[in-house]
């Protein structure tokens, strides 16, 4: 496995690789690497010649600075992790690789409503980190696929229509299933930080989701969201902040009657001082 530190570098290394011919595809993240994470590098494997994966704790992104400066780091068995699971290329950058010109020089595009609703509406300024930080990773990897997890389901949107209005990356987005533990919750770096009751607690946003599915069209979309809430609501620790059914596509809030819409549940939670999502497709 190679690993490559700085922009210069690794922009060289993959100018040859890629007048060569090869195929290339991308795994973003923040590091603490679980198996979901590790799908995202199988996938990429499966479908292209060389997978990269990038580490970087993306600070414009981070609307709390305690969630920043509590971001689990564990670089060493990241790097153990990837080449296990036989990774060829790692990037771990600094801050002057992806920002050379400071945090604030870079124009943010403009991505519309999707930015604004939900996490965007519980984040300010999240998606706008995002969108910063994978323009400016896609600039230098300049992949032909790029891995995303379900797991951030509007993330994922969001890059997407990225992708779509700033049209200088010539890479299509695989979006990968949520990968998650034999009890239901879904892996996740943060999921560290539970104390062994918080991860009991927790286990209640995949339990409200799988409830949603199983009862979905049974019941009205406002009964099962109103059920789930009380439900969540009793947990100890857990403040919730949203569950919503809405549109796969834009994640417009649906009522019962448009049913013929693609939908997807989301839930948004703080168990502790530790902010959890997940959702399901319905
Ligand atoms: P992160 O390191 O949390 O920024 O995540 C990096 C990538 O891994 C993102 O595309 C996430 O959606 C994806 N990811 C995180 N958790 C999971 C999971 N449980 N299953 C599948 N993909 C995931």
């Amino acid at each position: 496995m190679l690993c490559y530190k700085r922009r210069e570098d690794i922009v060289r290394f993959l100018k040859i690789v890629k007048a060569q011919g090869k195929k290339l595809g991308f795994v973003p993240t923040m590091g603490a690497l679980h198996d979901g994470h590790m799908s995202l590098i199988a996938k990429s494997k499966s479908e292209n010649d060389l997978t990269i994966c990038s580490v970087f704790v993306n600070p414009t992104q981070f609307n709390h600075q305690e969630d920043f400066d509590k971001y689990p780091i564990s670089t060493t068995d990241d790097l153990l992790k990837l080449n296990h699971n036989a990774c060829d290329i790692v990037f771990l950058p600094e801050m002057i690789d992806i920002y050379p010109n400071g945090t604030k020089n870079t124009k943010l595009p403009s991505l519309g409503k999707i930015t604004s609703v939900l996490e965007g509406a519980h984040r300010p300024g999240h998606f706008d980190g995002v969108a910063q930080v994978v323009g400016l990773l896609l600039d230098i990897v300049q992949p032909d696929h790029l891995y995303m997890g379900q797991k951030d389901y509007q993330q994922a949107l969001v890059v997407q229509k990225l992708l779509e209005v700033e049209k200088r990356h010539n890479t299509a987005l695989v979006v990968c299933p949520t990968q998650r533990e034999a009890d239901g919750l879904a892996m996740s770096s943060r999921n560290i930080r539970l104390s062994e009751e918080q991860r009991t607690h927790a286990l209640g946003l995949s339990k409200a989701l799988f409830y949603i599915k199983s009862n979905y069209k049974l019941c009205s979309n406002e009964q099962l969201i109103e059920h789930v809430s009380q439900l969540l609501r009793e947990i100890p620790e857990l403040k919730l902040e949203y569950v919503s059914i809405a549109s796969q596509a834009q994640l417009e809030p649906l009522t019962s009657s448009e049913t013929h819409e693609a939908a997807v549940a989301l839930v948004a939670a703080w168990v502790g001082n530790v902010r959890l999502i997940d959702n399901i497709l319905l």
